[in-house]
C-alpha cells in the first residue's frame, strides 16, 4: 500500500504556494530596507554618459550637486554608489581634492563584510554647488547612480545591505548543507548535484555582488576579474542543466546528447575564461550570455517535457526556472549594454535565482516520496516472495515428512499420522491457538485429532454437539471462517477457519483452526491451509492405495491368507534359517476332501464360503510364528519352524479336528467338511523346500488313499 506523498499531505500545493509567497515577501522587505527613506538624500546631476559602451577601458562621469550648510550634529555628507563591477573608482575635484580609490575586485579593509556599494565621505567644509569627476574603468557595462546622503544614512544603507546579503548567503548555505544531508540520507547522487548547484550559485552571487573578493580565500579569485565571474556563471549554468537533466529527463531520451553537448560546451568555455587570456576578456561576457541562453532553452524544454509527463513539481520548477532565466539574462544584457537597468530587476534577478534553486530543491526532496513508494513496493514484493518461499518450503518439508513417516503404516493409521504432521507444519505458517481434525470414515476409520492435546475432552464434547452442522458444512465442501462466541449471543472470542476435505460419502472430514480475537485468517492463510490439507490428503490416500496394492500382491483374495507366491518366499527363507540354526522345520500339505462334490451340490459360492471357513479353522490352530496360506484351489500349506515330525503330526491332528468341527450353513443346510494332511520334515542339508513339499504332497496322497480325513507323516525317504 504505497501512499503517494502528495496525497498524504492534503492541500500541500496551497502550503507550498503560501511558503513561496512568504519567502518572496521577506525578500522584498529586505530589498526595501536597503533603500533610503525619502527626504534624506539630495539630488545629484550626472553629466556625461554614465552608461559607457561595453568593453571601454577608462571612463569619466561628472557629478553636480548642491550641499546645504552642515550643522555638526547632522554629520558629514557622503556619496554612495551601488557596487558595480568597476576598478580604480575614485572622485576628483578641480581644486586637487582626490578621494580614496575603490575597486570591485579588491575590498578595502575599511569597507567591512559584504559591502553593498562604494561610499565616499565628503570633506566637512564643502558647501554650496559642488562639481566632481568620477573616474573608473571596467570591462562590463556599469551604471553610475550616485546617492548623496548623510554619512550615517549611508552606513545604514550598507548595514541593511550586509543583512540582505548575509540572509541570502545564509539561506543558500543552509540549503547546501541540507543537500549534503539529503545526499547522505537518500544515497542519491542527485542531491550531490544539487549541492554543486547551490554552492556554484553562492559563489556566483558573491562574485556578482563583489563580496567574494573580500573573503580570505576569495581574494585569489580577483586574479580572474570579469572572466572569473563569467566562468562562475558558466559553471553554474552547466551544473543547473546537468541537474535538471538528471531530474527531468528519462533515461535514454534522444535529447540527452544535445543537452550533454551544451553542458560540455559550458564547462569548456568556463575553462577558457579561467585561462585569463587578455584577448578573450571582451568576449567572455557575450559568450556567457549565449551559454545561458542555450542552457536555459534546453533546461526549459526538459522541464516542459517533464511537466507534460507529470513529474512531481516539474511545473513549479519550470515556472521558477523561466523567471530565473529572464532575470539572469536581463542582468547579463544590462552588463553588455544591450538593455537598460531597472532598479527592481537589479536585485530581483538574485531573488529569482534563489527562488529557482529553492524550487528545484523542493522538487528533488519530493522525489524522496517516490523513493519511499518504490521502497514500499520493493518491500511488499520481497515479503511476498519470502512468503511464497516459506510456503513452498513448508510444502516440501511436509511432503518429505509424509513420504517417510506414512511409509509402512496400516491404512487405518495413515490419517492420524498424516494430520499430526499437518498440524506440526501448519503452526509456524498459520499461527493459531488450536487445531482440530474431525475425520469420519476417512480411510475406513474415525479420528479426532486435537492440538493442543489437553483440550481433547472439551473439544470432543463440542464436536459432538456441533456434529450435524459440522457434517453439513464439511459435505458442502466450502472453506469458510466463522466467529466463535463464548456463549450463544456472547462476545466473539475467536475466529474459526473451517476447511473441509473431499471424502467419499458417507464419510466426511473437516479441519478446524482457531485464532483468538476477531481478526481471523487472511485469504492467503486460508489458501495455505487448503493447500497443505490437500497435500496431506493426497499423500494419505496414495499411501493407503500403496498399502492395499502391496497387500493384494501378497495375500490371497478369497481367504485373506498368504498367497502361493508369498508362501514360496517365506518357506524358502525359513528353510535357509533352519539350515543356519539347525532347528527343525515341518511342512503340512492340506487338501479338502471331496471338495468337488461340495461345489457340485451347493454351488461355487458355497464352495468359496467353505474355503474361507476351513482357512480360518486351520489358521486358528497355528501360532504367530507359523506360516499359513492357500497354495492353490482347495489346497493349503502350513510351515512350522522349530517343529519336528512328531510335533507337526500333533498340530496336523488338531488342524484336522478343527476342520471337522466347521459347519458352513448354506440355504438352511449344514455343510460339513474334512481335510487330509500330509506332513514332511526338512532333512539335514536340504537347502530348498521343493523336496520337502514334494514329500508332504506324497504323504497327503497316502492320507487320501487311506480314506481321507487323516494325517500322514512322510518317512525320511519314500520308498
Ligand atoms: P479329493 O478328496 O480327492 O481331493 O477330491 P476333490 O473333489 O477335492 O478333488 P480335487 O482336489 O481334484 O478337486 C479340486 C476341486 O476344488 C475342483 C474345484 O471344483 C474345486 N476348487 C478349486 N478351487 C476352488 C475355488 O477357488 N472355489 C471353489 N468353490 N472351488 C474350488
Ligand atoms: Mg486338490
Ligand atoms: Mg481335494
Amino acid at each position: 500500500m504505497a501512499l503517494d506523498a502528495a496525497d498524504a499531505m492534503p492541500g500541500h500545493r496551497v502550503v507550498l504556494a503560501g511558503c513561496l509567497l512568504l519567502l518572496v515577501g521577506l525578500f522584498a522587505m529586505l530589498v526595501a530596507s536597503t533603500q533610503l527613506r525619502p527626504g534624506e538624500q539630495r539630488p545629484v546631476e550626472v553629466v556625461g554618459d554614465s552608461a559607457g559602451p561595453f568593453g571601454e577601458a577608462a571612463r569619466t562621469v561628472q557629478l553636480r550637486f548642491d550641499l546645504p550648510p552642515t550643522e555638526r550634529s547632522q554629520g558629514r555628507w557622503a556619496l554612495w554608489f551601488p557596487r558595480e563591477p568597476v576598478v580604480d573608482l575614485h572622485l576628483t575635484r578641480d581644486d586637487g581634492w582626490r578621494s580614496e580609490v575603490r575597486d570591485f575586485f579588491r575590498v578595502g579593509e575599511d569597507e567591512g563584510m559584504f559591502p553593498n556599494g562604494y561610499g565616499f565621505v565628503l570633506p566637512a567644509d564643502w558647501e554650496g554647488p559642488v562639481q566632481l569627476d568620477v573616474r573608473y574603468a571596467g570591462m562590463l557595462q556599469t551604471n553610475i547612480a550616485p546617492v548623496l546622503a548623510r554619512a550615517g544614512d549611508v552606513r545604514r544603507i550598507e548595514r541593511s545591505g550586509v543583512a540582505l546579503s548575509a540572509a541570502l548567503y545564509g539561506a543558500l548555505l543552509a540549503l547546501a548543507t541540507l543537500a549534503l544531508a539529503l545526499a547522505y540520507a537518500s544515497r542519491d547522487r542527485l542531491f550531490l548535484g544539487f549541492f554543486g548547484v547551490v554552492f556554484a550559485l553562492v559563489l556566483l552571487l558573491q562574485a556578482a555582488n563583489g563580496h567574494l573578493y573580500g573573503l580570505p580565500a576569495g581574494r585569489l579569485f580577483a586574479y580572474w576579474g570579469v572572466q572569473g565571474m563569467a566562468a562562475l556563471a558558466l559553471l553554474y549554468a552547466a551544473a543547473v542543466q546537468g541537474l535538471i537533466e538528471a531530474y527531468a529527463m528519462p533515461r535514454g531520451h534522444r535529447g540527452a546528447r544535445a543537452t550533454r553537448a551544451i553542458t560540455v560546451a559550458l564547462v569548456l568555455l568556463a575553462a577558457v575564461c579561467l585561462l585569463n587570456l587578455g584577448a578573450v576578456a571582451p568576449l567572455a561576457w557575450p559568450l556567457t550570455v549565449l551559454g545561458w541562453i542555450a542552457s536555459g532553452v534546453a533546461s526549459l524544454a526538459m522541464l516542459f517535457d517533464a511537466t507534460r509527463r507529470g513529474v512531481r513539481l516539474a511545473a513549479w520548477v519550470l515556472a521558477a526556472a523561466a523567471l530565473a532565466l529572464v532575470g539572469g539574462l536581463w542582468m547579463a544584457l544590462v552588463r553588455l549594454g544591450l538593455t537598460t537597468d531597472i532598479a527592481l530587476l537589479h536585485f530581483a534577478y538574485q531573488g529569482t535565482l534563489v527562488a529557482f534553486v529553492f524550487g528545484l530543491g523542493l522538487a528533488l526532496i519530493s522525489r524522496i516520496g517516490d523513493y519511499r513508494d518504490q521502497r514500499d513496493r520493493d518491500r511488499l514484493a520481497r515479503l511476498d516472495t519470502e512468503r511464497k518461499m516459506q510456503r513452498e518450503r513448508a510444502r516440501a518439508n511436509l511432503t518429505t515428512a509424509l513420504q517417510t513417516q506414512l511409509n509402512g503404516l496400516d491404512p487405518g493409521e495413515l490419517p492420524w499420522q498424516g494430520f499430526r504432521l499437518l498440524m506440526d507444519h501448519l503452526l509456524p505458517l498459520v499461527p493459531h491457538e488450536s487445531c482440530v481434525a474431525v475425520l469420519r470414515g476417512y480411510q475406513g476409520r474415525d479420528h479426532l485429532l486435537v492440538e493442543p492435546a489437553d483440550a481433547l475432552p472439551a473439544i470432543e464434547h463440542e464436536i459432538q454437539r456441533r456434529g450435524l452442522i459440522l457434517r453439513r458444512q464439511a459435505t458442502a465442501g466450502i472453506a469458510l471462517q466463522q466467529p466463535v462466541q463464548a456463549s450463544s449471543g456472547g462476545p466473539v472470542v475467536a475466529m474459526e477457519a473451517l476447511v473441509p476435505l473431499q471424502v467419499r460419502a458417507p464419510g466426511w472430514a473437516v479441519l478446524l483452526l482457531r485464532r483468538a480475537g476477531g481478526e481471523g485468517f487472511t485469504t492467503e492463510e486460508m489458501s495455505v491451509i487448503g493447500e497443505l490439507l490437500r497435500l496431506v490428503q493426497l499423500q494419505v490416500d496414495q499411501a493407503a492405495t500403496a498399502v492395499k496394492l502391496r497387500r493384494s500382491a501378497e495375500i490371497d483374495a478369497l481367504t485373506g491368507t498368504m498367497n502361493r507366491r508369498t508362501l514360496d518366499l517365506w518357506v524358502e527363507r525359513t528353510f535357509a534359517d533352519a539350515e543356519r540354526t539347525g532347528r527343525p522345520v515341518s511342512v503340512l500339505f492340506v487338501d479338502l476332501d471331496h471338495f468337488k462334490s461340495v461345489n457340485d451340490r451347493y454351488g461355487h459360492a458355497c464352495g468359496d464360503d467353505c474355503l474361507r471357513a476351513v482357512s480360518t479353522a486351520l489358521r486358528s490352530v497355528l501360532s504367530e510364528a507359523d506360516m499359513f496360506g492357500r497354495y492353490g484351489g482347495e489346497e493349503f500349506i502350513a510351515v512350522l519352524p522349530g517343529h519336528d515330525g512328531a510335533e507337526a503330526r500333533a498340530i496336523g491332528e488338531r488342524m484336522r479336528t478343527a476342520v471337522e468341527n466347521v459347519e458352513v450353513r448354506h440355504e438352511g443346510q449344514r455343510v460339513r467338511l474334512t481335510v487330509s494332511i500330509g506332513i514332511a520334515t526338512r532333512q539335514p542339508g536340504e537347502q530348498a523346500p521343493a523336496e520337502a513339499i514334494a514329500r508332504a504332497d506324497k504323504a497327503l496322497y497316502a492320507a487320501k488313499r487311506q480314506g481321507r480325513n487323516c494325517v500322514q507323516v512322510a518317512p525320511a525317504i519314500f520308498s
